[in-house]
């Protein structure tokens, strides 16, 4: 009977693998096409400084509606796309998006926020790279000092010597570099000394139980000290309650973003939220 037992629990194994072997083929194929069906959105969390309460910034995330498979998580596509190749176009594209908003807000509001848009790997690998993020900060007409690239830990050590030169040249350029998930990696201090980095994000796990004195306080504190006298902003991610945000301000981070403040929100929610004066708002509502 165990035997009976393994053979049905092996088929049902590779039965699953085959679905998820279908599920990624699909998937894979979708995305191909969700670029020109207009698929794809940036939503934009707000980042703000918790002493002022007042919007510095905003990362751009990336949201997928496909028409035949239903909304698609990033955590789902992107190391798919990463995988296959299409983060590179997808970069590219997200790139395009985030700079058209942001002249809209200057143009428009005459803010000077910064736009964080997450950079994988595959794309700082693709030769083009410079040359293309140059040319669509150009057509864009966006100063670089604007932009920030976030960048994870295994993106940076992926391939250091390549990712460093091209940080490097995007940092002279006036990009500002962000070393994302700060901090849940093997080698975050190490990256310290060797990337040229502008603000580091710590990562979310560390505000999930936040309480003073505990061992993740310890952490963010000694992160907070190290960034600071490196002259790095340091930026608290997924900070979600008010008591959570209360620690974060004694621990003098710079920057927080995270569901306290807000979620990720369109384009013109965002607006109506950070730009438009308050009494115009009251007074659309007649
Ligand atoms: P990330 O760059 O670390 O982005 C932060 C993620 O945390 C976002 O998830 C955001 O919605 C979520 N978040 C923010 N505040 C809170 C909070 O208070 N609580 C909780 N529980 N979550 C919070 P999202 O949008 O699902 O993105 C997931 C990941 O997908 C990103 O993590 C990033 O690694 C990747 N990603 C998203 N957009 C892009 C993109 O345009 N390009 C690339 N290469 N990766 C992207
Ligand atoms: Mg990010
Ligand atoms: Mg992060
Ligand atoms: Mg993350």
């Amino acid at each position: 009977q165990s035997k009976a037992n393994g053979k049905n629990q092996t088929s049902l194994y590779k039965a699953s693998i085959q679905a998820d072997r279908n599920t990624r083929a699909r998937i894979d194929n979708e995305l191909r096409k969700a670029i020109i069906s207009n698929e794809l959105s940036l939503v934009y969390q707000p980042q703000i400084c918790p002493v002022t309460n007042k919007l510095t910034g905003v990362e751009a995330l990336i949201r997928w509606h496909s028409k035949e498979l239903g909304e698609i998580s990033p955590a789902e596509f992107i190391p798919l796309a990463e995988e296959n190749g299409q983060i590179v176009e997808l970069g590219y594209w997200v790139l395009k998006e985030a700079c058209s908003t942001l002249k809209k807000w200057q143009k428009t509001f005459s803010t000077h926020i910064n736009m964080s848009v997450n950079v994988s790997a595959a794309q700082l690998a693709n030769p083009m790279f410079l040359k293309t993020v140059h040319q669509i900060l150009q057509v864009s007409a966006i100063n670089p000092k604007y932009i920030t690239m976030e960048i994870t830990e295994s993106t940076a050590i992926a391939d250091m010597d390549n990712v460093r030169s091209i940080l490097e040249q995007l940092s002279q350029h006036g990009i500002q570099i962000s070393l994302d998930d700060f901090g849940t990696g093997f080698s975050s201090i190490s990256l310290l000394r060797q990337l040229p980095l502008t603000s580091l994000k710590i990562d979310r796990s560390f505000f999930n139980e936040l309480k003073r004195d505990s061992q993740d306080w310890l952490i963010i504190k000694a992160i907070q000290e190290l960034g600071s006298a490196m002259g790095h902003k340091v930026v608290a991610e997924g900070v979600e309650t008010l008591a959570q945000l209360d620690l974060v301000r004694e621990l003098e981070c710079d920057v927080v973003q995270g569901y306290v403040y807000s979620q990720p929100l369109a384009q013109t929610a965002l607006e109506a939220s950070y730009f438009l004066p308050q009494d115009s708002k009251i007074r659309s509502f007649g």
